[in-house]
C-alpha cells in the first residue's frame, strides 16, 4: 500500500473491504478474537502514517452511497466510505449540497472529517462542523451512535478522531439547498493581498490565495453564490486548470528536480502563467480541482490575527534560504469550532500550506517553516506532515484529556492504534 503522495509505504497482512455495517462489525469482532490490530483507510490522501499497519487494513470502498435523506431538515445520512465526488452528485440529485468543501473531492467522507479537512471562508468551520451525527463500531465490537443530543461529549471527540475511536460507518450531514458558485481566479501583487486578506475574506464567501516563492505574485481565488448567472466553463478554463496546472506543471517540476538551481525560475514561470479565469457552475464542481502532480504537504493552523505576520516571516525565510522549492504557498481561513481535536478549536483560524514535489526530500523546508508556525501557536492539519509530540498536543488542545478518555473507553485494548498513533497520543 502507498499513500497518495507515495511517501508512505506499508504491507498489511490483510486488506478487508466490507460491504455492509454488519460486515464491518463482524470484521472488528474477528480481529478481537484473533488478537489482531486494525487500521482504517479512506482514499489514502493523508501525508502522515495514519493508516499504516502490518496487520488488518479496513477500506470502506465497497460501502458507499446515501442511507437516507430528510428533505425537511436537509440532513443526509451517508455511508462512511462514500467519496466526496460521488457524494456531491448524490446530494445534487436530492437538490442538496455541502455548505463548503476543500480543494479536491477524491477523499472519503470519513477520511475527510477524521483529520479535520477544511476549505476556506470566514463563515465556515472545518468539514467536521457539517456533521450532525456519527455511527461507529468501537474497539469492543459494539455499535455506538453519537450526536449533539446523544453522547454529546463523545460526539465532539468523534468529529475529528484520526480513526482512533473505531470504524465510522455512517455520517449524518447538515446540507444546504444546492447552489451555484462563481469562481474568479486572478493574479495580484502579494503586498496588497496580504494586507487586505481579512477584508477580502469578509467580502467574498470563499477567498484564498497562493504566494509563489521568490516573486511578488499571488494567485487569488474568490467564489460567491450566484443565482441568475449562466454556467461558464470555457475551453480556456479547462486548458488552464487541467493542462497548465497539471501536465505543463509536471514538466516544470521535473526540470526543477533535475536542475535544482532552476526552482526559482520555475516559480517565476508558474507565477507568470496565472490567468484571470471565471467559472460559474454547481458548487461541488467548482470547489474541486484536479491534482495530478504528486507532492508532499505540511499545513498549519494559526490564529487568524497572526496570519499577516506569520506569512511575512515565511516569505522572508523562503526568499533568503533558497530551499530549492517552487510550489506556491496556500493561505485560507476557517471559522473556530468546539471539536476536541480540531486544529480550529476555540479560534477563528488561518491555514498556511506548503508543498514540495514528491521526488524531493521535503523535511528541511517543512521543518524550517514549522518553527515559524509553532512559534505562533500553530496546530498542524492531522493529515499533513508535522513533528508534533504528545507534550505539544497537551499544551495546544485544551480538551486532549477528554479525547483520550473517550478513546480509552471506546477502544480499551488499543485495537485501532498503530505505532505512529501510540507515540503521537502518548500511549506507547
Ligand atoms: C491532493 C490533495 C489535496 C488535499 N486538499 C485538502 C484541502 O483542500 N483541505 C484539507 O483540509 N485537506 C486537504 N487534503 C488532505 C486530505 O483531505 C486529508 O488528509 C483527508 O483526511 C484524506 O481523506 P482520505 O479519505 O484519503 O482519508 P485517509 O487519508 O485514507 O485517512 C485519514 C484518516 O481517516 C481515518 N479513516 C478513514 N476512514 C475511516 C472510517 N470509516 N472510520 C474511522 N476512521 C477512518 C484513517 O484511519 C485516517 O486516520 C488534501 C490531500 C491531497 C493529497
Amino acid at each position: 500500500m502507498k499513500n497518495w503522495s507515495t511517501y508512505i509505504e506499508w504491507n498489511p497482512q490483510e486488506v478487508v473491504y466490507p460491504e455492509s455495517e454488519q460486515a464491518i462489525q463482524a470484521c472488528v469482532q474477528r480481529a478481537i478474537q484473533d488478537g489482531k490490530k486494525i487500521r482504517i483507510i479512506g482514499a489514502g490522501h493523508s501525508f502522515t502514517p495514519l493508516s499504516k499497519t502490518d496487520e488488518i487494513l479496513v477500506s470502506l470502498d465497497q460501502y458507499q452511497g446515501l442511507v437516507k435523506v430528510d428533505k425537511e431538515t436537509k440532513q443526509a445520512t451517508v455511508k462512511a466510505g462514500t467519496k466526496l465526488f460521488t457524494l456531491g452528485d448524490l446530494l445534487f440529485e436530492q437538490g442538496l449540497a455541502m455548505e463548503n468543501l476543500g480543494d479536491i473531492d477524491r477523499q472519503s467522507i470519513a477520511g475527510t472529517i477524521s483529520t479535520g479537512t477544511h476549505g476556506t471562508g470566514l463563515d465556515f468551520g472545518t468539514i467536521s462542523t457539517q456533521i450532525r451525527a456519527i455511527r461507529f463500531v468501537n474497539g469492543k465490537g459494539e455499535m455506538v451512535s453519537c450526536s449533539e443530543d446523544e453522547n454529546p461529549s463523545l460526539f465532539k471527540s468523534a468529529q475529528v478522531s484520526l480513526g482512533t475511536l473505531g470504524i465510522i460507518t455512517e455520517i449524518t450531514l447538515q446540507c444546504v439547498p444546492a447552489y451555484k458558485l462563481a469562481l474568479q481566479n486572478r493574479k495580484e501583487p502579494l503586498e496588497a493581498v496580504l494586507s487586505s486578506f481579512r477584508q477580502r475574506c469578509e467580502e467574498n464567501r470563499n477567498f484564498e490565495f497562493y504566494w509563489f516563492p521568490y516573486t511578488q505574485s499571488t494567485w487569488t481565488k474568490s467564489s460567491n453564490i450566484v443565482t441568475n448567472e449562466a454556467d461558464k466553463n470555457s475551453f480556456f478554463n479547462y486548458f488552464t486548470e487541467y493542462v497548465l496546472e497539471n501536465y505543463a506543471y509536471k514538466v516544470l517540476c521535473e526540470i526543477a528536480h533535475a536542475f535544482p538551481s532552476q526552482n526559482e525560475r520555475v516559480a517565476k514561470i508558474s507565477a507568470a502563467s496565472i490567468a484571470n479565469v471565471k467559472k460559474v457552475y454547481h458548487s461541488h464542481k467548482v470547489y474541486a480541482t484536479q491534482r495530478l502532480v504528486k507532492f508532499n504537504e505540511m499545513e498549519y493552523n494559526i490564529p487568524i490575527d497572526a496570519h499577516e505576520e506569520v506569512l511575512k516571516e515565511v516569505v522572508r525565510l523562503v526568499n533568503s534560504k533558497r530551499f530549492n522549492i517552487h510550489f506556491p504557498i496556500e493561505n485560507r481561513v476557517v471559522k473556530g469550532d468546539d471539536i476536541h481535536m480540531s486544529p480550529a478549536y476555540g479560534r477563528d483560524s488561518a491555514y498556511i500550506a506548503c508543498h514540495a514535489y514528491s521526488k524531493k526530500d521535503p523535511l528541511p523546508f517543512f521543518k524550517a517553516l514549522e518553527e515559524i508556525f509553532r512559534a505562533h501557536g500553530g496546530r498542524p492539519h492531522w493529515g499533513k506532515m508535522n513533528t508534533l509530540k504528545t507534550e505539544d498536543i497537551t499544551q495546544l488542545y485544551p480538551e486532549f484529556g477528554t479525547f483520550l478518555q473517550h478513546r480509552a473507553e471506546q477502544d480499551p485494548t488499543q485495537l485501532f492504534l498503530n505505532p505512529y498513533l501510540k507515540t503521537l497520543l502518548g500511549l506507547a
